[in-house]
């Protein structure tokens, strides 16, 4: 039995003229909602459907409707990836299994001996994979602090293809100048691609892609997803040809997101704005409480005043985000004792749920990079700010820090 609307027909379909006019000009909040995504034409299902499905039924003998197989192309995954795409300001994205699959697939673009100029404080899986994977292969990787413009200029080298930067970074919530960055970049004669993993920022905060950058990185298993619940990754671009590249090494390679991962992410999405509103809005509020309490030496949180980077985050942020770290001045034994001291933080790695989230990144998120150059101070403090009330997280926090 032949089905009655034909897959190439949903993908395809008209969108009525309100959601045309809607996805074309509308703001952050609404594309979120529904850019991408369209009631399901058989049912008039609201949610984007959970195509649970490996392979699809052809016509006849190459005569497909659209899709043939899921490592290459899946109707809820290609909702994702538009939306994501559309909240970038992005023309292309594309969807993978964890932001580290995302990472693994665009280094794959370079050839044996390119060069990739990386930020020193760049999360530290991707410093492994870097470090630990690629350089076997015939990659050469430097280090420097890209919030310093000059570094980066002198680091560039005529092999360079990539830059590959955070910011804020990861614990240390540097903020580097986007903007600045691509210029330098665009005057580079090999011109280098320009790479930014906008996975503590969001879209909502930052749009990496308007500030001249080539393809911004997410792990979507953070503030996207929102809900702890999913591990995913997405890279998003608007050149034609690198979508292109990047497409063919997502099918090639097959890092790929699930259905249903791609559906909670979506779901997850929905919520993004007013999620990370609330998510800086308790960040800040902690970062006021945390620069006041004797026990700490130091708060780093983008939009406080005391951070040294603070005029760039203003201008190129809409707010500070979720992700605050501290220094305590009792060192590592403190930043343990607080750290398994709170009881609504809970102690664990990863970052961007609703729930606040503790950790010492020395001792886990940070482990892998300890013997490097981009080793943590032992007594620094990371959390992931969720979305609880802020009297309930700074009680929390003061209950904790008195016992450091
Ligand atoms: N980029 C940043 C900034 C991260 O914090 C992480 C994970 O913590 C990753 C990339 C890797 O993402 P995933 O864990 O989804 O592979």
């Amino acid at each position: 039995m032949r089905i009655a609307i034909r897959l190439l027909d949903y993908l395809t379909i008209q969108l009525p003229d309100y959601l045309n006019e809607m996805n074309m000009k509308s703001k952050f909040e609404t594309l979120a909602i529904h850019a991408g995504q369209q009631p399901d034409p058989t049912t008039g299902a609201i949610m984007t459907p959970i195509f649970q499905t490996s392979t699809y039924v052809q016509d006849g003998v190459g005569e497909h409707r659209g899709y043939e197989y899921s490592r290459t192309g899946n109707p809820t995954r290609a909702a994702l990836e538009t939306c994501i795409a559309a909240l970038e300001g992005g023309e292309f994205g594309l969807a993978f299994s964890s932001g580290m699959a995302a990472t693994d697939t665009i280094v794959r673009t370079l050839n044996p001996g390119d060069h990739v100029l990386a930020g020193n404080d760049v999360y530290g899986g991707t410093f492994r994979l870097f470090d630990k994977e690629f350089r076997r292969y015939g990659l050469e990787f430097s280090y420097v602090d890209t919030t310093d413009l000059e570094a980066v200029r002198v680091g560039l080298r005529p092999e360079t293809r990539l830059v590959w930067l955070e910011t804020p970074t990861n614990p240390l919530l540097n903020v580097t100048d986007l903007a600045a960055v691509a210029e330098i970049i665009k005057a580079h004669p090999n011109r280098p691609l320009l790479v930014v993993d906008n996975t503590f920022a969001t879209p909502y905060l930052q749009q990496p892609l308007t500030l001249g950058a080539d393809i911004v990185v997410h792990s979507t298993t953070k503030y996207l997803g929102g809900h702890s619940d999913v591990v995913g990754g997405a890279a998003v671009m608007n050149v034609p040809e690198l979508h292109e590249r990047l497409a063919f090494l997502q099918n090639a390679v097959g890092a790929v997101p699930g259905p249903m991962d791609c559906f909670l992410v979506l779901r997850g999405i929905k919520t993004l704005a007013v999620r990370m509103d609330r998510h800086s809005a308790n960040a800040a509020a902690l970062a006021d409480f945390l620069a006041a309490y004797p026990k700490v030496g130091k708060v780093l949180y983008p939009f406080h005043d005391a951070h040294p980077h603070a005029a760039v985050a203003r201008k190129q942020m809409r707010s500070g985000g979720g992700m605050l770290s501290f220094v305590l001045q009792g060192g590592a034994v403190a930043a343990k004792t607080v750290a398994e001291r709170t009881q609504i933080f809970a102690l664990a790695e990863s970052l961007g749920g609703v729930e606040s989230l503790i950790e010492v990144p020395a001792l886990m998120t940070h482990l892998s990079v300890a013997e490097s150059d981009l080793a943590v101070d032992p007594g620094l403090v990371r959390l992931s700010v969720g979305i609880e009330h802020v009297d309930d997280l700074i009680a929390d926090l003061e209950q904790a820090l008195d016992k450091a």
